[in-house]
């Protein structure tokens, strides 16, 4: 029996080669009065970025740069101040997750008032918030197109998850050319991080039918071309499929959800400000290890996506995720043990993997031993 599901998509979607000019027509429909642009401190020194203002000659906008990687609280709390001083009224999101995400909680305090703290907390319920148009830059979180956010508390270090529709972008302008300047190592950790999305999403015990569909697809655009993006990053074609899949992950996992690997990867992000991507990958393939018994099928058809042949279910899924260790290598990602996680941590990760609200979705029922075992797993390899 498929069960009953509801399928929300309120972002609309831009996607193609140079489509960045698209915004002067998205906002000459919406005429705000005033802008604000969200971004980081290092994207605004960038060339692409000049790609933006270019756009906005003839608007009044304002730029909040001060958005950090795993974005801080604080962070969010200066850009919302900074949106109701200024009177904006619009917010424009350029850049990876980070700068996405941040705007996602920005634009609910400028609209509604409240502190981050409370939003984490469920303390308020989420009524509106200002518009926004995301234009991701990496390739990538798909924040684009989700409904969450996910900010980090400073005091408590623990990274929490907003979520709302009413958070999601109302335009979301995808534009491949966009990641021509990502370095190598970050191509690579934001395609494995999309990788994880797309395998999580499918695999989720919340999944539904589209989700399913949208998130095996994004594997086979995702590992058919990510090899090519790290080692040629001028390759168009190369970028712009890996963001396709990106754009598909983010689709998959906002209808179902992620599992396992982003419960721990979360807790290394809050503890040790670790790139998202980068604790993604180091912990995919050990987490598909532990779930396999309960996802055989599903994982072999993950490895098929990704061009393994065979009738036999178990081997396939076997060599697949075999293949993602590989994948994972070739593109220059570390290993776990690289990272330098203490082990002495591993416990309290462990618990805070659990504590994630996305544990419950995992596909094969995990507990805090568990989640031990992995961390033990992945740090003995
Ligand atoms: P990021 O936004 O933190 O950016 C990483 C670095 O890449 C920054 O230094 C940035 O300046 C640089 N960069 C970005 N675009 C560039 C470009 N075109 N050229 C050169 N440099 C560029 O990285 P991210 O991986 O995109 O986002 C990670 C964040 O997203 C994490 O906080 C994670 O928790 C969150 N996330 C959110 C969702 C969601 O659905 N809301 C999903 C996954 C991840």
């Amino acid at each position: 029996m498929i069960k009953p599901f509801e399928f929300l998509l309120p972002t609309k979607i831009i996607f193609g080669r140079g489509e960045l000019k698209s915004l002067k027509e998205e906002l000459k429909e919406k005429n705000p009065k005033k802008i604000m642009v969200v971004t980081d401190p290092n994207l605004r020194n960038l060339e692409v970025f000049k790609k933006l203002l270019e756009q906005l000659e003839n608007f009044d906008y304002v730029v909040f740069d001060e958005i950090e990687p795993n974005p801080k609280d604080y962070n969010v709390e200066k850009g919302a101040k900074c949106a109701v001083d200024e009177k904006v009224d619009l917010i424009i999101a350029f850049g990876g997750g980070s700068p996405i995400d941040a705007t996602k909680v920005i634009s609910l305090i400028a609209a509604q008032g409240g502190s981050v703290k409370e939003y984490m907390q469920k303390k308020i319920e989420i009524e509106k918030a200002l518009p926004f148009i995301a234009i991701p830059t990496t390739a990538g979180t798909g924040s684009e197109v989700t409904f969450s956010s996910v900010i980090t508390d400073t005091e408590e270090k623990f990274k929490y998850t907003i979520k709302s529709p009413l958070i999601a972008a109302d335009v979301a302008i995808i534009d491949p050319e966009l990641t021509l300047s990502l370095p190598k190592s970050i191509t690579a950790t934001t395609g494995m991080d999309a990788l994880t999305h797309a395998i999580e999403g499918y695999t989720a015990l919340c999944t539904e039918p589209i989700a399913e569909s949208v998130g095996l697809t994004a594997v086979s655009y995702i590992t058919k071309h990510l090899e090519e993006a790290v080692e040629n990053g001028d390759n168009i074609e190369a970028r712009e499929n890996v963001m396709m899949g990106s754009l598909l992950a983010g689709l998959s996992f906002s209808h179902s959800d992620v599992a396992a690997v982003h419960c721990m990867a979360e807790a290394l992000g809050s503890i040790y400000d670790s790139p998202h991507g980068t604790c993604n990958s180091v912990l995919l393939p050990y987490v598909m290890e532990y779930n396999l018994p309960e996802t055989t099928d599903k994982y072999a058809s993950i490895a098929r996506e990704m061009g393994i042949e065979g009738e036999d279910n178990l081997e396939v899924a076997n060599k697949g995720i075999e293949k993602i260790k590989k994948l994972s290598k070739s593109i220059g990602l570390p290993d776990f043990k690289s990272l330098n996680i203490n082990p002495d941590d591993f416990e309290k990760l462990s618990e805070m993997s659990e504590k994630n609200g996305s544990t419950p979705s995992n596909p094969r029922a995990i507990n805090k031993e568990q989640y031990l075992e992995i961390f033990k797993k992945a740090y003995k390899e």
